[in-house]
C-alpha cells in the first residue's frame, strides 16, 4: 500500500460493518420502515445506521477531515420519531456495542454541508429505491483531495460475486486507489481480484446499463443511443452505483445517464459518482459528462459544472459521445 494505508483500512472497516448493517435490516425490516424527506426521496433506518458507522469510524481515525455524507439526524431527532431512533441504534449496536441514540445521532451529524480540500463523500445508502424493493444498492465512500478522488470504495451486498453464476454467492466490495488499480474483495474483505474492463469493440455483443428509476434517466434517449452504436442487447436496469461496478468488472461496456426529460436541470451529486468513478478509472474505464467534460468533484455537493454522466470502457467512448448528439439540455 501507500501513504494513505490507513484511509484505506478504515474505510474497507467501515463499509463492511456498514453492509452487515444493511444487510440484516434488508433481511428483517424491509418496507417497514422508510419515511419521505422533503425532497420527496426514501429515507430508512438502514441509511441512519450505516451513516452512523461509517461516519463514528472515519471521524475517531481523521477527525480533522470533512464528511460530506447524505444524512442528518434532523427528523431521528423529533420526539414523534423514538420508535425509528429506537431501531437504528438497536441495528448500530449490533454492530458497535452499547451505542447511545444519543452518540447514534452525534454521529450521523458529523456529516458537514461544506467541502475542504480534501474530504470524504459517503452515501450510506445509494439506490435507497433499490434497497426498499430488495434489489441492488451500495454503501459509497470516496476521497476526495484537490477535486481528485483518490479512493473509492463500493460495497454491494446483494451483488452476485462471479458473472457466471449469477444464482451464486452475493455481496462485494469493489476498492480503487489512485495510480494503483481497482479490485474485487468478497463480503468479508477477502479473496482479491483485480477489476479491469471489456476490451469488447463490438457493441452488437455487449451490453449497457441504466438506473432502473425512470426520473433519475433518460431511458429513451438513452436506447436511441445504443440502437446508433450497434448494442443490440436489452438494457441492464440496476440501482445505485453497482453500474460503475458492472463496466469495471467487464459486464457491461457502458453505463449512460442522461437527466430525464422532466429534469433536465438535474445536477448530480458527489456521493454518487465520487467512489464508482476511481474504481471504473481504475480498472481502465473512462468517465465524462455528456459534453465530454471531466467530471468535477472540487465545487461542493452538487456537481454544477457538469451535465449527465457516460461511463465506457474507453475504447467506445469517443464513439457513444458523438451518439449522443445533438445532445438535450435543459431549456
Ligand atoms: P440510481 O439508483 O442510479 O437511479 O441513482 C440513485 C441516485 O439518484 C440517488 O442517490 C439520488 O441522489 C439520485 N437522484 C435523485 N433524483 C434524481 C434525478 N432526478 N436525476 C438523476 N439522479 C437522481
Ligand atoms: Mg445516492
Amino acid at each position: 500500500m501507500n501513504e494513505i494505508s490507513l484511509e484505506v483500512t478504515t474505510a474497507i472497516q467501515s463499509a463492511l460493518m456498514a453492509s452487515e448493517l444493511c444487510r440484516k435490516v434488508q433481511q428483517e425490516l424491509i418496507g417497514q420502515v422508510s419515511f419521505i424527506k422533503s425532497d420527496r426521496s426514501p429515507v430508512t433506518i438502514a441509511d441512519y445506521g450505516s451513516q452512523a458507522i461509517i461516519c463514528k469510524l472515519i471521524n475517531d481515525r481523521f477527525p480533522e477531515d470533512v464528511i460530506i455524507a447524505e444524512e442528518d439526524s434532523g427528523e431521528l431527532r423529533n420526539p414523534a420519531n423514538t420508535r425509528i431512533l429506537e431501531q437504528v441504534t438497536r441495528y448500530v449496536n449490533e454492530i458497535m456495542p452499547e451505542s447511545s441514540s444519543a452518540e447514534v445521532c452525534d454521529w450521523i451529524d458529523v456529516s458537514s454541508q461544506h467541502p475542504k480540500d480534501r474530504f470524504w463523500a459517503v452515501d450510506p445508502i445509494d439506490g435507497t429505491k433499490g434497497f426498499l424493493r430488495g434489489d441492488q444498492y451500495a454503501i459509497a465512500l470516496a476521497l476526495v483531495e484537490g477535486g481528485v478522488v483518490k479512493l473509492g470504495l463500493l460495497a454491494c451486498p446483494n451483488l452476485h460475486v462471479d458473472i457466471n453464476y449469477p444464482d451464486g454467492p452475493r455481496g462485494c466490495l469493489f476498492v480503487g486507489l489512485r495510480g494503483k488499480g481497482a479490485v474485487q474483495l468478497d463480503r468479508w474483505g477477502k479473496h482479491k481480484t483485480p477489476l479491469s474492463v471489456s476490451k469488447i469493440s463490438d457493441p452488437s455483443e455487449a451490453f449497457f446499463t441504466e438506473s432502473v428509476e425512470m426520473d433519475h434517466a433518460d431511458h429513451e434517449l438513452h436506447e436511441r443511443v445504443a440502437r446508433k452504436l450497434n448494442i443490440t442487447k436489452p438494457p441492464l436496469r440496476v440501482d445505485s452505483q453497482v453500474k460503475y461496478g458492472l463496466v469495471a468488472r467487464g459486464e457491461a461496456i457502458l453505463y449512460l445517464r442522461i437527466p430525464a426529460l422532466s429534469e433536465r436541470t438535474y445536477k448530480e451529486k458527489v456521493w454518487d459518482h465520487a467512489a464508482g468513478t476511481i474504481i471504473t478509472e481504475e480498472a481502465g474505464g473512462k468517465i465524462t459528462d455528456a459534453h465530454g467534460k471531466p467530471l468535477d468533484f472540487s465545487c461542493g455537493i452538487k456537481m454544477v459544472n457538469n451535465y449527465g454522466i457516460v461511463v465506457s470502457n474507453g475504447i467506445l467512448h469517443d464513439a457513444v459521445l458523438k451518439a449522443l448528439h445533438p445532445l438535450p439540455v435543459a431549456s
